[in-house]
């Protein structure tokens, strides 16, 4: 197939990587010249703009950091004019891009009226989910667009779900990341006050895992340094999922919240902790970095 793929990120380039390696004809558009050299590097064509690289594609695949790029390009920013305006066939467009359900919906119902397809299609799994073409992915979008879109996510990821129509992928991925956020927040919360009081952090860990606070940040994503060797906590929070990107995610869910008078008190405990997290500089490192927020405060005694 031939596809158009835009967003060459931490996440957007090793999916792209693995639809070149599985014979797929990429033409690649991104704003860094360094993420179109990488992609050339694998096989890919880059294109100078994202309407060259959509011009013959039967799919295009965006992966952009938030709602306002995703709108941008799809619908315009006032300097240019959007993907649906200048395309002129109908290829299937998938927009695998965390972004508010709202925004989904409005790029979804814009596509329709031009007769496109779109699917909201977020992911879970990270980057070594991408690297590893085993991401999840949560798709919102009428049911003969999801089928047509499978064997494209299959090669990017092993679990494949349609969650409901547009807007309804982005609802469950920012259930599943305002969950996450809580739980890695509480997992350093537990690990700190452990350590507080004398225990050893990887000894506390193991008691922890096999008994009822068992939980994904502790037992596969453990945020104390040294606890697991191939953690972002091993490698001082280097890459991974950014500080930056949980606090949007729990954002998302805050407006969610609002906009469906949802209570989330838990939800908006960690917004404020990774968003307090972030002001103080780590926006950067990875999310589970937010156990130096507990560590800090026994430092300080
Ligand atoms: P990133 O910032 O590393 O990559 C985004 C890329 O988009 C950048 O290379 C940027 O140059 C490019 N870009 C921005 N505007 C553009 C435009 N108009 N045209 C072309 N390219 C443009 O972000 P990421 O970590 O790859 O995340 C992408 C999305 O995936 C986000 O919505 C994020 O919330 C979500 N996500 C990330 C992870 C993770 O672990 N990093 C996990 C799940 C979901």
């Amino acid at each position: 197939m031939k596809i158009a793929f835009i967003g060459l990120g931490n996440m957007g380039a090793p999916m792209a990587i693995n639809l070149s390696a599985a014979g797929h004809e990429l033409m690649v558009f991104d704003l860094v010249e360094d993420a179109l050299a990488t992609l050339e590097q694998q096989g890919a064509t880059r294109a100078t703009c994202a309407a060259q690289a959509a011009e013959n594609a039967d799919v295009i695949v965006s992966m952009l950091p938030a709602g306002a790029h995703v709108r941008g390009l799809y619908l315009g920013d006032g300097n240019q004019p959007g993907l649906l305006e200048t395309l002129s066939h109908k290829p299937l467009i998938i927009d695998a891009s965390t972004i508010s359900p709202e925004d989904a919906r409005t790029v979804g119902a814009a596509a329709s009226e031009r007769g496109l397809s779109y699917l909201d299609a977020p992911v879970s799994g990270g980057i070594g989910g991408a690297k590893a073409g085993t991401l999840s992915f949560i798709v919102g979008g009428d049911a003969a667009a999801f089928e047509q879109a499978r064997p494209v996510l299959e090669v990017m990821g092993k679990n494949i779900f349609h969650a409901g129509e547009n807007g309804a992928g982005q609802v469950a991925k920012i259930c599943n990341n305002m969950l996450l956020g809580i739980l890695m927040s509480g997992t350093a919360e537990a690990l700190a006050l452990g350590v507080n009081n004398g225990m050893d952090p990887a000894v506390l860990s193991e008691i922890m895992k096999q008994s009822s606070g068992g939980n994904w940040a502790l037992n596969v994503y453990n945020p104390w340094p040294g606890v697991m060797e191939d953690s972002a906590a091993s490698r001082d929070y280097q890459g991974g999922f950014l500080t930056d990107l949980m606090a949007k995610d729990l954002g998302l869910a805050w407006e969610l919240a609002l906009d469906s008078k949802s209570a989330i008190p838990m939800g908006s405990e960690a917004r404020n902790l990774f968003a307090l997290h972030s002001a103080q500089g780590a926006g950067k490192l990875d999310f589970s970095s937010i156990q130096r927020l507990y560590r800090a405060t026994q430092a300080s005694e």
